[in-house]
């Protein structure tokens, strides 16, 4: 198992890109060797309550299709044409056997197609358990936070029959400080991108924070507190660029070459929402009191903006302006999947809201299997160079 990363930071990023790209999920096989028995429930973007999962001895695994490593041979004759790729490849690695080692499988209420996933696979793989979350979407008093509550006790009890493992009040706190500490960590990574992106470039933020998906969160959280350590002696140089805040790539994520390009073109990406999920919480989930209570509570009051959870108090638009300010942006950079509804919805608010405020931005749509990038590339230098020469 990964359990021990290089102690070269390079190899380092190195070897978590190696993680990203092997649809074997060899980390999480080694974890089930390790833990006889022991069940893997792998769930779906963007959201998903992994303390819960935790706290009744079970390894989340979040789901983030397939890249440029898969052929559709099954998934394109079960949906349409018009569907994000993330749908058809995570449909794809379910019927070529490639989710096998999961015991579960966990969606949510993201959008249509997610939902309709969902159902396809239950009824393509009737072996395995898929569970589907309903969160709130009116966040309104106090009646979601009772909802979500009764949501994440319905789960659990379907988990602990499957896992054969109560899950106590004790168990979930003691899951909620890992995850605080894990998001903790993270939260200083990206303020220290943010302060220093010629010592720390964006991809090997991504690929270290997204080979946490496969491995428990006590081994994230050691991998983190080493990279952080190592980071304030690294050395990197500045180049001219343009600071720009990404946005759109919540669910789906783009290739990683497709990064690097923008990396290499001119962009120093200053903030992102890439794998949203991993960093939902904008403050601690509280450890004292009611532990469901306090999950619910802070999924409603205290997370992040997204397209995919509404909150009429806050609105996204009001948020992105926000986001840029804090990052010292001076572009907006849209990398949305192609056919992702919630992106394009947003877009239209965003894109009012930036020409209101004379924000520059860049709209780009991706395939996570797209695997050329020329046609990006030449945009991307033509938007920074119209920056950096205006
Ligand atoms: S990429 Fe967009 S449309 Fe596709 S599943 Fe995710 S949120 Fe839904």
């Amino acid at each position: 198992m990964m359990e021990v990363l290089s102690p070269n930071i390079e190899r380092t990023f190195d070897q978590c890109a190696e993680l990203l790209r092997d649809l074997t999920f060899p980390t999480v096989a080694a974890w089930k060797q390790e833990h006889p028995g022991a069940k893997v429930i792998g769930y779906f973007p963007v959201y998903a309550p992994s303390e819960i999962i935790h706290a009744c001895g079970m390894l989340p695994v979040a789901l983030h299709g397939a890249g440029d490593g898969l052929e559709l041979q099954h998934a394109d004759a079960r949906f349409g044409s018009f569907i994000c790729s993330i749908v058809k490849s995570t449909l794809e690695l379910a019927m070529t056997d490639r989710l096998a080692q999961m015991d579960g499988l966990l969606f949510s209420t993201i959008c249509d197609s997610a939902r309709n996933l969902a159902w396809v696979i239950k009824r393509n793989q009737p072996g395995i358990y898929v569970d589907f979350l309903h969160l709130p979407h009116n966040p309104n008093g106090t009646a979601s936070h009772h909802f979500l509550v009764s949501e994440y006790r319905r789960l659990i009890g379907h988990l602990e029959e499957l896992s054969g493992n109560k899950v106590t009040d004790e168990a979930l706190r003691n899951s909620i400080a890992i995850y605080n500490e894990n998001r903790r960590l993270l939260s200083r990574l990206y303020d220290f991108r943010m302060e220093h992106p010629e010592r720390l470039r964006t991809w090997e933020l991504y690929v270290l924070m997204r080979a946490g998906n496969f491995v428990p969160v006590e081994t994230h959280n050691e991998w983190l507190r080493g990279v952080l350590e190592e980071l304030p002696g690294r050395s990197g140089k500045k180049r001219d660029a343009i600071r720009v805040v990404v946005e759109g790539s919540f669910c789906e994520q783009p290739p990683l070459d497709l990064i690097k390009v923008m990396e290499e073109a001119g962009c120093t990406i200053a903030d992102d929402d890439f794998i949203l999920g991993r960093r939902w919480f904008n403050a601690d989930i509280p450890v004292e009191g009611d532990p469901l209570m306090n999950m619910a509570e802070s999924y409603q009051d205290r997370s992040v903006y997204s397209s995919v959870r509404h909150d009429f108090r806050n609105p996204r638009h009001k948020q992105l302006l926000e986001k840029v300010k804090h990052a010292k942006a001076q572009a907006v950079v849209f990398l949305t999947a192609k056919f992702c509804e919630p992106a394009c919805f947003d877009y239209v608010l965003f894109k009012k809201e930036l020409e209101a405020a004379k924000i520059p931005h860049l709209p780009l749509e991706f395939e996570e299997k797209a695997y050329t990038f020329d046609r990006f590339r030449m945009e991307v230098e033509t938007f920074v160079e119209s920056l950096l020469f205006e």
